[in-house]
């Protein structure tokens, strides 16, 4: 445990639940039951200090309350709670413990980014750790749904067929970066980042553009597989391309007054040759 607690005059901590007596909470302290009995779950130590002094109810017995008041009251100091015994600590050196025993992802990097759409890159993350349930997925868990791709209606369901194994998804992947071409062989979504992470003749603020269109391909396209699951609703490869163009771009003009590197991007898309109009109503490559 690396949260430690101070006791000060206007300590917002619980007493019931914290563990602010002796680095541990009321149960594991000696008789703190009698603590626990006659103060309620609400109670905060502020409402146990007077004056700068100990306050404690007259029902807990005298044993406790010496215990209790041989914990110092910080009188000048302002926060209550430190994490690792830290002057100044910051949300990420908790995150960062807490999460210290897992095993490391080496290509977080390549999904979670700083400007990025948040869903987008939760689908894609989902996608990539089998987290979607596709009929692969769902039948691990005993669960059997049609296993035939809704989108080409030919190859079994899963997540690699999916992205971007499946025609469909491929024809997206294709009208949006025919760079991608390139490719020898349809890719998954990891050789799709990673070959666009690497390669050295696109520009740092080209690969960005082209990593926010993977992730919104994947998003829209799981949606589109839903849409056909549930509601019925089938689009064509080509009306599925024009909504990740008009949202993508729609997030770069939103953002772009306000943020440098997405304004760079624009500037960028404008040279792939997406065309805007003032309110991305409508957005369309040449020839389209
Ligand atoms: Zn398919």
């Amino acid at each position: 445990m690396k949260f430690s607690f101070k006791i000060t005059p206007s300590a917002l901590i619980a007493v019931h639940w914290d563990h602010w007596c002796y680095n541990g909470n009321m149960d594991s302290f000696s008789d703190g039951h009698f603590v626990l009995l006659h103060t309620n779950p609400n109670t905060l130590i502020r409402d146990l200090i007077r004056d700068n002094c100990w306050s404690l109810p007259n029902e807990i017995p005298v044993n406790v309350k010496l215990a209790i008041q041989d914990i110092p009251i910080f009188t000048h100091s302002s926060s209550c709670l430190f994490w690792d015994n830290l002057k100044l600590s910051r949300f990420s050196d908790y995150i960062n413990a807490f999460h210290s025993n897992m095993p490391f992802c080496p290509w977080y990097k390549l999904v979670w980014h700083k400007s990025h759409a948040l869903r987008y890159s939760a689908f894609t993350w989902l996608a990539l750790v089998g987290g979607l349930k596709t009929s692969d997925a769902l039948l691990i868990r005993n669960i059997q749904i049609p296993n035939v791709c809704s989108l080409c209606h030919v190859f079994p369901e899963s997540s690699s067929h999916l992205f971007f194994e499946c025609s469909y998804s491929y024809e997206i992947l294709i009208s949006i970066m025919p760079v991608a071409r390139q490719l020898l062989l349809r890719p998954s979504i990891l050789q799709l980042l990673e070959w666009i992470t690497n390669d050295p003749d696109t520009t740092q603020h080209t690969k960005k553009l082209y990593s926010i269109f993977s992730y919104c391909s994947i998003y829209y396209i799981w949606k589109e597989r839903n849409s056909r699951r549930f509601a019925n609703i089938f689009n064509s490869s080509s009306t599925t391309t024009l909504c990740i163009k008009k949202d993508v771009n729609l997030k770069i003009c939103l953002c772009s007054g306000s943020n440098s590197v997405l304004l760079l991007l624009l500037v960028v898309a404008l040279r792939l040759g997406l065309h805007l109009c003032a309110c991305c109503a409508d957005i369309s490559t040449p020839g389209q």
